[in-house]
């Protein structure tokens, strides 16, 4: 199948210039037979946006496949937060106190060991996700020291058309400024030069389906 053929070329370039990128294949509008498919040829990191298509769509696959590594990358709701904690491994889109703390609540009676993504609003755009950049430190350590969530890194989306490798070196800084390992950064239209700025996740899902 075509998007296989996509899938295998785009991690080895991946590879080629980062051996420890994980490609995060983002099946937010592909059905059940194409779900089935890639976990069947082994795959294990999948991005989905919406809590509850993903729910319906991934709920009997996880069941099943105890390996597969669900990845929210959309905004979470604070009365869907219990539903997303539920079925993902990784939550990138980590963005509000209220939702923090209602994981850092469901972490405390369940450790489930959920590694956490802080999204930052990288390009301080007005209708964008994320938190400020100005805000980010303060955000950063009131979710590790206070809530002690396994924040393992930031995630970002740049301004759509703009030249992303400004703010991939900007998130990366910021990333290190606070000694977190993971990076999550890079989609269709830019992931070489999120790989080229130490992204450990790039979420890629046109380029692979269209
Ligand atoms: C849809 C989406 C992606 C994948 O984008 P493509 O351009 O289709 O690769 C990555 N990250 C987020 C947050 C998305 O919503």
């Amino acid at each position: 199948m075509l998007y296989i053929n996509k899938i295998i070329k785009i991690s080895a370039e991946i590879k080629k210039i980062s051996t420890n990128t994980n490609l995060v294949i983002v099946t937010k509008n592909q059905d059940q037979n194409v779900i089935t498919h890639l976990v069947d040829a082994g795959y294990v990191h999948f991005g989905e946006n919406r809590i509850q298509e993903a729910d319906k769509k991934w709920k009997n696959v996880i069941a099943a496949n105890k390996n597969i590594n669900l990845h929210l990358i959309g905004p979470v709701q604070s009365n869907k937060a219990k539903d997303a904690y539920r079925i993902f491994n990784y939550i990138h889109s980590l963005e509000s106190e209220k939702v923090a703390k209602i994981f850092s609540n469901l972490d405390s009676k369940q450790p489930k060991k959920i590694k956490y993504f802080i999204q930052v609003n990288i390009g301080d755009e007005q209708q964008k996700n994320g938190v400020k950049f100005s805000d980010a430190s303060n955000f950063i350590n009131f979710c590790i020291k206070e809530l002690k969530l396994n924040v393992v890194g930031l995630m970002c989306i740049p301004p759509f058309n703009s030249n992303s490798e400004q703010y991939f070196i900007k998130l990366k800084k910021l990333n290190d400024l606070h000694g977190l390992k993971e990076l999550s950064m890079g989609m269709s239209s830019d992931y070489l030069l999120a790989l080229k700025h130490g992204a450990t996740y790039v979420r890629i899902g046109s380029s692979i389906f269209n």
